[in-house]
């Protein structure tokens, strides 16, 4: 069945000699990383031992106070040459992507250039670490704001974008004047470790400037996400996972007054209104509901179609949902890769059930054991036709289900649509400048990310990308997200000889 000569264990394990990921990362019996092209082990991890885990967070702790003082700009070079790096390794890591997390190749792809382009905004910002100067109440006095390096960044990430998530935080926390911790997913080590390699060569052209201990890997499970929220060394947390995860790790941070920037589930939705170009709105959802198999925090989820265009619209979604290509993601002719794992297949049947229970029609979203047996999970994507948005409908199932309602009124369905619990991203498909702007008004989406005729999957880097609720409230990667990574101090001087104080107050001694 599969396209490619190479079987996918010796695919991967050639991808990784050539992105240069050392001999000493393999130990027989360790964290099994498996392919979900065919669900097979394709290596075995040196997992990250206690004392390892702390000697990063010690020698990262030391190498800030080194890495603090190296000015911005020179601070810069060094992302630029970790971008120079995935310049040239692009293809290699790509394909990595592909076959550690099943994304078909133009999203592997896709994802580098992602950090590429990351990579390429930090270093421009390390430039533009700006402050400001305040009108001051006094005379003779000036008052500015200055922005300072923050301490230690954990970053814990999670299966579905193994890369680019590390590299909005890790390019951005770097320039700030920040070591980089990365804890990633147990399901996705093999990516980190060649990230990880590509970074340390990035380092050492950079020279004596970087300190040892500038940039850490965490190998393993949970147990080690938890050791970098837990210590107080780490000034700064930013997690991306599941609504469940940050509610674990909140509290924690809270209770030390760590900063924290926290990405959590969505459960994104789309309004088609009366006016809305079909053709556009139906290629826009079927890659924002079925792209990556339905596995991105903005997958869409939940569809509100206008009563008026139900007919025209469904039916052919229906149709898109019959075809659309489902197979081994290395393949270009396929659309829809595997699910990550089998107990995500389960979790996806699961939420069908529950669906079909209250009345919900399921199209498609069988299981496809025929394209690489039981331990692969290949998936047909979901439409379910929901009487009222209820049930599983209400939550996010990480696999691609798309639930659809009529609605009535566009107020009905900006209601219906903010009331889950996320609140990560949202589209409307309207010609309407009066729907548009109401959609995107106060009274609105209340998602982090809210969009006209286009789906609510994926995200420029230049933005602030984040959402609300339950979704976290963290923002990374562009617009001022920089400023999570840096402390603030607000500096006021006094160049005179009198000692004026402020809202007038008098103190004579
Ligand atoms: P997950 O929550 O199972 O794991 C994410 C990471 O958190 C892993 O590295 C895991 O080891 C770690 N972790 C889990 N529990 C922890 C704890 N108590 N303390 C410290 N670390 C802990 O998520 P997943 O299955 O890998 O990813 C899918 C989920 O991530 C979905 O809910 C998706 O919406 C969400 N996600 C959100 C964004 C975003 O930007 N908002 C981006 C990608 C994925």
């Amino acid at each position: 069945m599969a396209p490619t000569v190479l079987s996918v264990r010796d695919d991967t394990l050639a991808l990784l000699e050539r992105l240069g990921v050392p001999a000493q990362a393999f130990a027989e019996g360790g964290l099994a990383a498996r392919s979900p092209v065919d669900g097979g082990v394709v290596a075995e991890l040196r997992q990250t031992s206690r004392d390892e885990a702390e000697a990063a967070i010690a020698g990262a702790a030391q190498a800030f106070l080194a890495w603090r003082r190296v000015p911005g700009p020179r601070r810069g070079e060094l992302v630029r040459l970790l971008g120079e790096e995935l310049r040239a390794h692009k293809d290699e890591l790509g394909r990595l992507v592909t076959l550690e997390a099943g994304k078909i190749l133009s999203e592997g792809l896709g994802e580098v250039q992602e950090m590429i382009d990351i990579c390429d905004f930090a270093v421009g910002l390390s430039r533009q670490l700006h402050g400001l100067t305040i009108a001051t109440e006094r005379p003779d006095h000036r008052m500015m704001e200055v922005w300072h390096p923050l301490g230690v960044c954990g970053v814990i990430t999670a299966f579905n974008f193994p890369v680019a998530v590390w590299s909005w935080n890790a390019a951005l926390a770097l320039v700030c004047g920040d070591p980089v911790i990365w804890k990633p997913s147990e399901k996705t080590p093999l990516t980190a470790l060649a990230v990880h390699a590509l970074a340390m060569k990035a380092v050492k052209r950079f020279g004596a400037d970087a300190p040892e201990g500038l940039l850490g890997l965490l190998i393993g499970g949970r147990d080690l996400g938890e050791r970098l929220v837990e210590d107080e060394r780490v000034a700064l947390v930013s997690a991306t996972g599941s609504t469940a995860m940050g509610r674990q790790v909140a509290p924690k941070l809270a209770a030390r007054f760590a900063r924290a920037i926290l990405e959590l589930g969505g459960n994104n939705a789309a309004i088609v209104t009366p006016s809305a170009d079909l053709d556009l709105a139906l290629r826009a959802i079927a890659f924002a509901a079925m792209g990556t198999a339905g596995q991105r925090c903005t997958t869409l989820r939940r569809l509100f179609v206008h009563d008026s265009v139900y007919d025209a619209l469904v039916p052919r979604l229906k149709a898109a949902y019959a075809s659309v290509r489902i197979g081994d993601p290395r393949d270009p002719a396929t659309l829809i890769g595997p699910l990550i794992d089998t107990a995500a297949a389960d979790g996806m049947a699961r939420a069908l059930d529950e669906a079909r229970a209250i009345g919900g029609t399921v199209h498609g979203g069988e299981r496809l054991r025929d394209i690489r047996g039981e331990a692969a999970a290949y998936v047909r994507p979901a439409l379910v036709e929901m009487p009222e948005q209820a049930g599983p409908m209400r939550r996010e199932t990480f696999a691609p289900i798309l639930y659809v309602t009529r609605y009535a009124e566009l107020e009905e369905a900006i209601h219906a649509q903010n009331a889950v619990a996320a609140g990560l991203s949202s589209s409307i498909f309207t010609r309407d400048l009066a729907e548009a702007e109401t959609f995107l008004s106060a009274a609105g989406s209340d998602c982090g990310i809210a969009n006209v005729n286009i789906g609510p999957s994926g995200a420029e880097i230049g933005g602030a990308f984040g959402g609300e609720k339950e979704t976290g409230g963290g923002r990374e990667a562009g617009s001022d997200s920089w400023k999570a990574y840096m402390r603030r101090a607000t500096n006021t001087i006094n160049y005179g000889k009198t000692l004026p104080l402020a809202q007038g107050v008098t103190f004579e001694v």
